[in-house]
């Protein structure tokens, strides 16, 4: 089973702490449809196994016109095999969901939204350059369960600056009242090159103590526990099973295809990427050469790829599958970090996962597996 992506690069608006590959131009929306259109076809053979999951990411999705949507869905269903359980995520600024919108997506077959709610402080989300307000997000919410969304994923960040738990609280309070099936739940990371990177640079925004993080991450984890969503992974927590099974083909490092700009492919053997760049994609793909770099990965690059995305996830790492799949040395390698980091794992049969209460570190406790 595999996954395909599809790059929506346009946003109204840029928000604040936003790094991903987008515009705030419309301009080249027609001729991006149109290109990755052609790349779907161009690449029908990447994948040799049904799809199971499709994902609309961006940028904006939710800028497009349901025909736009409905016309990128029949590609792919022209030129791929489609599982009969698809799972069709399709991301939303909670200021587009229309009641007609809603529907429109319910009819073209989408069974799965993801609603970027952020905030539920106006003050935060005005400070952040969203579009929408805290009372938009509630009511879309509202509107999305009417029109029969029962697979709903709500996105949150916390660790804004100058937050603390009780903030925190007051907004998780607010999330589960709406009952999500899936909540994403990130903390802010001020990167280089975006409005509050610029802001981080000039000595005008600062991120929060490392303390003030901790204390955080600890509460939202406890809290949502509380609610019975179960933690799956570093961010994301579910109700009943309701996993983004996506994402989760990522972390099981199943493979996937990723359409337009910078969007990202794996295929078990190569990674590759899509040129960040709309005009050089477009006028790539009409030349039918696609604007891409690729990677062929060794058995080190696998090994590392495979301890880095399911450290992250309930699932850990098996340590039978490392000897099998990479051999002696590797296992080795793992035991031996196991022995030097007890107090950072557990290891429950043959499979080793990082503690919970680490997870804020585990950038760093998971380097420590890379062979380099
Ligand atoms: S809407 Fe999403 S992709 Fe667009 S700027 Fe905001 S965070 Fe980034």
């Amino acid at each position: 089973m595999a996954g395909i992506y599809l790059h929506i690069p346009f946003c109204r608006k840029v928000c604040g702490y936003c790094d991903f590959f987008k515009n705030a131009s419309l301009k080249h929306k027609e001729p991006l449809l149109k290109a990755m259109k052609k790349e779907i076809f161009l690449r029908k053979n990447y994948l040799n196994e049904p799809i199971e999951t499709i994902y609309f990411g961006g940028g904006t999705p939710s800028i497009l016109k349901i025909a736009e949507v409905e016309n990128l869905l029949q590609t792919i269903y022209d030129n791929f095999e489609i599982s009969k359980n698809i799972e069709l995520t399709f991301e939303a600024n909670p200021d587009d969901l229309s009641k007609e919108y809603l529907q429109g997506l319910k009819n073209i077959g989408v069974n799965r939204l993801s609603i970027g709610i952020q905030s539920f402080d106006d003050k935060v989300l005005e400070f952040m350059n969203r579009r929408h307000t805290a009372e938009e997000a509630i009511r879309c919410v509202k509107n999305a369960k009417q029109a029969g969304f029962d697979n709903l994923s709500l996105d949150i960040i916390y660790g804004i600056p100058n937050s603390d738990v009780e903030y925190l609280k007051e907004n998780l309070r607010q999330l589960c009242e709406l009952q999500p099936t899936h909540i994403s739940a990130y903390h802010l990371t001020i990167e280089q090159g975006t409005p509050f990177g610029h802001l981080k640079k000039k000595g005008k925004l600062h991120e929060i103590a490392d303390e003030n993080s901790e204390k955080q991450y600890l509460f939202l984890v406890e809290y949502l526990q509380k609610q019975c969503y179960e933690q799956y992974e570093i961010s994301n927590f579910c109700k009943s099973g309701k996993i983004s099974q996506h994402n989760t083909n990522y972390w099981m490092q199943k493979p996937y295809l990723g359409i337009g700009p910078s969007a990202h492919s794996y295929n078990k053997e190569m990674r590759q990427w899509n040129i960040s760049n709309l005009k050089k994609y477009i006028t790539g793909i009409e030349k039918e050469d696609l604007p891409a770099e690729s990677e062929e990965l060794s058995v080190k690059d696998k090994f590392n790829d495979y301890i880095m995305v399911r450290l992250r996830t309930k699932w850990g790492i098996d340590l039978e599958y490392v000897q099998k799949t990479f051999g002696n040395f590797y296992l080795e390698n793992v035991k031996k970090v196991l022995k030097e980091n007890k107090e950072d794992f557990v290891l429950k049969n043959t499979t080793l996962l990082l503690k919970p209460e680490r997870f804020l570190r585990s950038d760093y406790l998971i380097a420590k597996f890379f062979v380099i």
